[in-house]
């Protein structure tokens, strides 16, 4: 037996035992109620988590934080679809999607128009902090929600630059504008959510005030109704409020209740005050959902629904190792078993959440960001097969 097998079969044997611990042992008429109080079904989904847990858990090897390594794979990953070369064909295939950027001896410059400025200023944030290192280079880097290129439409190769995609298309991911600035604007971030290392600081702090023990058992989510996949929380939160607090809020597209899932929009609520409570969840949206990285300096416990849609430092983070996945079809019932299981295994539920924590910590920095940023242009620049030409029509931004 081979020592992952070996693991394997002690988990089992040991999860086994704690069953029979649960149901009685004795002469089967002489149980009490209490005894029975779990059905065998809880039972099995309970072995199954336990396992799912250990296993991932075992499995596990955490990465170092040197020079943003823990994200790397994803830049070889993205990038190498075009490990060919990419030519100026490919290039100009990828200039029509969306804005250009070239860095010419040490200085960036972009095209005039940009269809979303504020994006577009998170975006320079990082690229002018980096020009002055960088080889002379192009890119093409889309802001809107969603990617461009993708594979399974027949569409064909090109390099762009996304913040989110799907392994279904070629875009390249890079880190979001919202890092810095030009993120969603809700009543509470009106100028657009943005300054990822300043809400580092605020929610850990609030991760302090409200420690594990002080949490409340609920699981909690708001937001507006950007994929239909959060209908199922928002409908379980209805039928079972003690359980669950989840409600829609207002987008710039509500026009009725309707949109709210035929009930009034919800007040805002900002991420430090998600720290009140144990349980987490995260969704997409119309792509990655920002959210996801504010939710786990909470130290709460993050259920992540669906892994579809990804961020670039989302592959870093490992399913029932720092967050609880699901399926974007579970029900409300499947939800309520899920969330019950990590009420009843307190200890577990609090061991991951400090895990995810600690992942984010450490390995998303701002440092991170920009390190990340300056590995894929390198990489990137070393795959140009043509000779970058300094393009008049672009302006100066640094
Ligand atoms: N948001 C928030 N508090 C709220 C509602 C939304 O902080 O009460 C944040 C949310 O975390 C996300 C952004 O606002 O980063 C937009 O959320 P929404 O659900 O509208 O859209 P999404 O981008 O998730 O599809």
């Amino acid at each position: 037996m081979n020592s992952r097998l070996f693991t394997l079969f002690c988990i089992i044997v040991s999860v086994s035992s704690n069953i029979s611990e649960e149901y009685c042992t004795k002469d089967e008429k002489s149980c009490s109620e209490d005894h029975n109080k779990y059905s065998r079904e809880a039972n099995d989904r309970s072995v199954k988590i336990k396992k799912y847990v250990d296993l991932a858990v075992d499995q596990y090897v955490p990465c170092k934080s040197e020079h943003c390594s823990c994200h790397a794979s994803v830049i070889d990953q993205d990038l190498a679809p075009f490990k060919d070369g990419i030519t100026k064909e490919l290039f100009d295939r990828a200039q029509v999607k969306a804005t250009k950027y070239q860095i010419i001896d040490g200085k960036l410059y972009r095209e005039k128009e940009c269809h979303f400025p504020a994006r577009c200023a998170g975006v320079e944030h990082y690229l002018t902090a980096l020009a002055a290192k960088m080889p002379d280079l192009e890119i093409v880097v889309n802001t809107r929600d969603w990617p461009q290129i993708n594979q399974a439409w027949g569409h064909p190769k090109a390099p762009v630059f996304s913040f989110s995609k799907t392994k279904d298309y070629y875009d390249i991911m890079y880190p979001a504008w919202s890092f810095w600035e030009g993120g969603p604007a809700i009543s509470l971030y009106p100028t657009g959510i943005g300054r990822w290392d300043k809400h580092r600081i605020s929610i850990s702090e609030a991760a302090e005030k409200w420690p594990w023990e002080k949490k409340e058992n609920k699981a909690f989510f708001r937001g507006s109704r950007t994929s239909e996949e959060r209908d199922a929380l928002i409908l379980l939160s209805r039928s079972d409020p003690d359980l669950v607090d989840a409600q829609y809020t207002k987008n710039q597209a509500w026009k009725s209740d309707m949109d709210t899932l035929h009930a009034p929009p919800a007040a805002e609520v900002p991420f430090e005050d998600h720290c009140k409570y144990k349980y987490l969840f995260n969704y997409r949206g119309v792509a990655a959902s920002f959210r996801f990285k504010h939710l786990f300096l909470c130290k709460s416990l993050v259920f992540h629904v669906g892994d579809q849609w990804l961020e670039f430092f989302y592959p870093s983070l490992k399913p029932w190792v720092h967050y609880i996945p699901i399926n974007p079809r579970a029900t409300e019932n499947e939800i309520k078993e899920l969330i019950s299981f990590f009420k009843e295994n307190d200890d577990l539920a609090n061991e991951i959440a400090n895990r995810g924590f600690q992942h984010i910590w450490d390995h998303l920095t701002d440092k991170d960001v920009k390190c990340y940023w300056r590995k894929l242009l390198k990489k990137y620049s070393k795959l140009v097969k043509y000779d970058v030409v300094k393009d008049v029509d672009l302006k100066l931004i640094s």
